[in-house]
């Protein structure tokens, strides 16, 4: 006997794939979010003592839930990181979920561990790290971050046994993401904060700052950021890399968005990267992978599952041998244990679509980019802030106040022209374009800047 909430039932099953369908045939709506549609339908009562028809509340989602989240995959999202996942990463995101595919362990999940290797590899020689570098995929940036920095403090502790273990210090810049300081603050440890040159973290901001600071013996790792989310900047990677290194020091290197302009005509920026002991790219960002899924990688993967691994009596058929790596287990690496195979719908994109499409795409970004930044500066009415970071663009409407800014960025998806939302640079509400989705138009671009002339 099948107890009943395990029994394949095909009717639901041809509305769940008839959805699914339409879904990935249509050109992406872009929809509401908390904006446009009031009011929120009820839910109360929804929940059962017998259950409900299925196929009903999958029309209720369709219906009322599902337009009232902003399609983050639309080409006219421009706000904040968007989240534009290739057709075959989709595709085989619905082959992890029905496979119930798990991806803790080399015992239990040999095969799907193999294949997330394999673009874990694939990422680190792109950035230059070196062979038998490795690590994991986590659930994203911000617990790769503090996975990473985990690893790092540990690291510096052991290295430095005189300094009281809560007196370690990473120097980070005040313009790192929201995500170090929340990891610091998990850790328990303090940051030299270091004022960057211009926004960019630079080998001399942190000299100044070490220079200034009366126990710089305590700083025993850098936390540079490959493409700032606000603005696009990649810090001096190759000159803190390279301090780092001389002075044993941890390097990690934060590129959850702009990492992966390492697939761009920009990757020269990039280089440093090669120094870092630890690496963040968020394939659900900028290489077009479904979310959720960060791409966690370690210079030496064995010094990270000393720290990492989890110890109990019903793991230790995990770890029969702490030093080796052979029996691969993506659980070691992160601050996680359960976890779905999130890199897959990754590696079949990339595998099956091949390196070159994911250049032209990254770069179209760019361009996109490059094509606003030329459209800004030929109309008086609109002011460059800075020039454009990798693919995100600061940009001023002459005149305008931040009230001026929001009633736009509302008035805009009320109208279902654009996702954009403003953003603050140096204390000023200004506009924000951040691309990632090839198929955004310059045609589009030109419509949005006229909308705020309006
Ligand atoms: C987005 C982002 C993060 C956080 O990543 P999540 O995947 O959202 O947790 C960290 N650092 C940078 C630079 C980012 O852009």
């Amino acid at each position: 006997m099948t107890h009943p909430m395990f029994k394949y039932d095909p009717v639901l099953a041809e509305a769940i794939f008839a959805h699914c369908r339409a879904r990935l045939e249509m050109d992406a709506p872009l929809d509401y979010g908390s904006h446009g549609l009031t009011p929120m339908p009820s839910l109360d009562g929804l929940i059962t003592h017998e259950g409900r028809d299925a196929v009903e509340v999958l029309e209720f989602f369709g219906e009322q839930l599902a337009p009232r989240v902003v399609s983050i995959d639309s080409p006219a999202f421009l706000a904040f990181i968007p989240n534009a996942p290739t057709m075959n990463s989709r595709f085989f995101d619905m082959v992890v979920a029905a496979s119930a595919l798990n991806g803790t362990s080399w015992l239990e999940s040999a095969g799907a561990v193999v294949a997330e290797n394999q673009a874990l590899q694939f990422l680190s020689q792109r950035a230059g790290m070196p062979e038998g570098s490795g690590g994991a995929f986590v659930s994203g940036g911000t617990i790769g971050n503090l996975s990473a920095l985990t690893v790092g403090r540990d690291t510096g502790q052991a290295r430095h046994p005189d300094i009281p273990r809560h007196l370690v210090r990473f120097a980070i810049s005040a313009a790192a993401h929201s995500s170090i300081g929340k990891a610091l603050h998990v850790l328990g440890i303090e940051a030299l904060v270091v004022e960057p040159d211009d926004h960019r973290f630079t080998l001399a901001a942190l000299e100044r700052a070490l220079a200034n600071d009366p126990h710089p013996e305590t700083v025993i790792g850098i936390v540079a950021t490959a493409g700032t989310t606000n603005a696009g900047i990649v810090d001096d990677l190759e000159g803190l890399g390279t301090y780092a290194r001389a002075n044993d020091l941890w390097f990690h290197v934060d590129g959850a968005y702009g990492g992966a302009a390492l697939f761009s005509e920009q990757r020269h920026l990039l280089s440093g990267i090669r120094h870092a002991d630890s690496f963040i790219v968020d394939p659900h960002k900028w290489l077009f992978a479904p979310l959720d899924c960060c791409a966690l990688l370690y210079r030496k993967p064995v010094a990270a599952k000393k720290f990492l691994a989890q110890q109990a009596s019903y793991l230790d058929i995990l770890h029969q041998d702490e030093e080796s790596l052979e029996e691969w287990n993506p659980s070691d690496f992160g601050l996680h244990l359960s976890r779905r195979a999130r890199g897959l719908p990754f590696w079949f994109s990339l595998v099956t679509n091949g390196v070159e499409a994911y250049e032209t795409a990254t770069q179209a970004a760019i361009d996109l980019a490059d094509y606003a930044v030329r459209t800004i500066e030929a109309h008086e009415a609109f002011e460059l802030v800075r020039p454009a970071g990798l693919s995100i663009v600061l940009y001023r409407r002459k005149g305008w106040t931040e009230q001026q800014y929001i009633a736009w960025s509302e008035r805009v998806l009320r109208e279902q022209l654009a996702f954009v939302t403003p953003t603050k640079w140096e204390g000023e509400t200004v506009a924000r374009f951040a691309f990632l989705h090839p198929d955004t138009t310059t045609e589009l671009i030109d419509a949005i800047l006229a909308s705020m002339l309006d």
